[in-house]
């Protein structure tokens, strides 16, 4: 009988997956009988936007955590697809950081060229999962958002690939309650246009917090300061940012800190993390976890230890994205398909224990960018994924971290040159800073390719030029 696989999410993991399967597919092999459910009206997962903010229009949690003037934070040649390039997809050499809409065009355009999409089922929300050990088979209920009709669908295989930066994490805080100004979680974020002008408090010390605050200085905050909970951020921020330790109280505007020391904030901004949530698992197939590089329970990171049929994708934390969604998609097609037969549950357990002891000894950001890159070699080498050099990448990882310690406001500035086919990065025509439109027309027909952008002035800000 033919395979039945069941996909739960479109996103870049989803897409990975529905790519694994095709590229086996044009090297003669047997393409299963796949159906993916997503419940968005599109895929791409964070990377298809949404000014919506709470409930969709189908009353559904929202999913995006995304917001305008989201750029790369990461550069893209350390996410480039190695079975397809940035330069096959745009033609031209373009810059390291690029715009949301430039990355989600990316992700479609592969996707789009193997014809998957006939595979995906839009506005629809997996909502119930049930596990038959007779017959080794899942029992997946799904709902179309739009009729309101759910039907009962029996796979083999299931591929939880839903994301895990979606579902927030609120503390709570003595006397937040009584904040007279705006509070709101990251996931709620949507842009820093109404901040300028605000003394604004970003509680949170990784990514989230570091990019909010620096859209809102770019928005024109008045002040930004950081609180955070066991290590500051430390980089060398512009005059108007500061970093406090914990908030030990809100008494009205004002917030008291663990160092003793206070401040007057006009919004609030929690950039606390997000949860794993699964609530079409249950509790036996559901993966808990805090966002870690490698969470337990989960074979290579992607099989579940104790039913494997069940496999997830993206559940790390991510310092690679794109492409170790495809070393994992490559990876789980494998073992669905027998091509890559797993050892014992005893083996497994034991692999997954030398990753976690591993991953517990991390010294640093350096170390964790090698752990992850020797965490995908794994994957590649396993299956015919292309290999690409994954210690170039470990370093351009390392360099970027370094730009960001250098200059916070200008390592999107930076070029680098990509592993896959060899191409620098050109210099984007408007620096980050000043680039205040971050439409694919603009990123890839703006100012002329001329403009020197090491002399920009406030001519060229595109700020100024609106
Ligand atoms: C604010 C923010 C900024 C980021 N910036 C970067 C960046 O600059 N560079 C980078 O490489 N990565 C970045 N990331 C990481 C990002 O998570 C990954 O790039 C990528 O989107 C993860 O892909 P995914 O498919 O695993 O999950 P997602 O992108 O979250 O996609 C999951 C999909 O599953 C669907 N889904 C969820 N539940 C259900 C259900 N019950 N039924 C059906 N469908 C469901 C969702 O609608 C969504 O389409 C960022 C993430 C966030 C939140």
């Amino acid at each position: 009988m033919t395979l039945r696989v069941g996909i739960i999410g479109a996103g870049p993991s989803g897409m990975a997956q529905l790519r694994a399967f095709d590229s086996a597919s044009q090297n003669g092999a047997d393409i299963p009988e796949i159906m993916c459910f997503e419940k968005q009206s599109d895929w791409g997962g964070q990377w298809n936007s949404s000014w919506r903010t709470g409930l969709d229009e189908h009353g559904e949690p929202v999913h995006s955590s995304m917001y305008r003037h989201l750029w790369s934070n990461g550069p893209k040649e350390c996410l480039e697809f190695s079975d397809y390039s940035f330069d096959e997809h745009f033609g031209r050499a373009i810059s390291s950081f690029p715009p949301r809409e430039v990355l989600f065009d990316y992700i479609k355009g592969r996707v789009e060229k193997s014809d998957v999409r006939k595979y995906v089922q839009f506005n629809t929300v997996a909502r119930h999962t049930s596990y038959n050990q007779d017959t080794q088979e899942f029992t997946l209920t799904v709902e179309n958002l739009i009729t309101g009709v759910t039907t009962d669908h029996v796979f083999d295989k299931l591929v939880v690939s839903s994301g895990h930066f979606s579902t927030p994490t609120v503390p709570e805080f003595k006397g937040i309650g009584s904040f007279p100004g705006e509070v709101l979680h990251a996931h709620d974020f949507r842009g820093a246009e109404r901040f300028s002008g605000k003394n604004m408090l970003l509680i949170g010390a990784s990514y989230s917090a570091e990019d909010i605050g620096m859209q809102a200085h770019k928005m024109g905050a008045a002040s930004i300061t950081f609180s955070y909970r066991s290590n500051p951020m430390g980089f060398d921020w512009p005059e108007n940012t500061v970093e406090r330790p914990l908030i030990t109280e809100f008494e009205g505007k004002t917030a008291h800190f663990s160092d003793g020391t206070c401040g007057e904030f006009d919004a609030v901004v929690l950039c606390t993390g997000y949860q794993h949530k699964y609530p079409f698992l249950p509790s036996d197939l559901s993966l808990t976890s805090k966002n870690v590089l490698y969470p337990g329970n989960l074979y290579k990171g992607v099989v579940w230890q104790e039913n494997t049929n069940l496999f997830y994708l993206g559940a790390q934390d991510q310092y690679y994205t794109f492409n170790m969604f495809d070393a994992q998609a490559w990876f789980a097609r494998d073992v669905m398909t027998g091509a890559i037969e797993l050892p014992s549950l005893a083996q497994r357990e034991a692999d997954i224990q030398l990753w976690l002891e591993r991953q517990a000894a991390l010294a640093d950001h350096n170390a964790e960018a090698d752990f992850q890159s020797d965490y995908l070699r794994e994957l590649i080498a396993a299956t015919d994924y292309p290999p690409f050099d994954l210690h170039a990448v470990s370093q351009l990882f390392k360099d970027w971290m370094h730009h960001k310690e250098t200059d916070i406001l200008g390592y999107r500035d930076m070029t680098h040159q990509s592993v896959v086919t060899g191409t620098m990065a050109t210099k984007h025509h408007t620096r980050w800073i000043n680039a205040m439109d971050d439409s694919l027309d603009r990123y890839l027909n703006g100012p002329s390719q001329d403009v020197d952008t090491g002399t920009l002035t406030a001519l060229t800000s595109e700020f100024s030029a609106k």
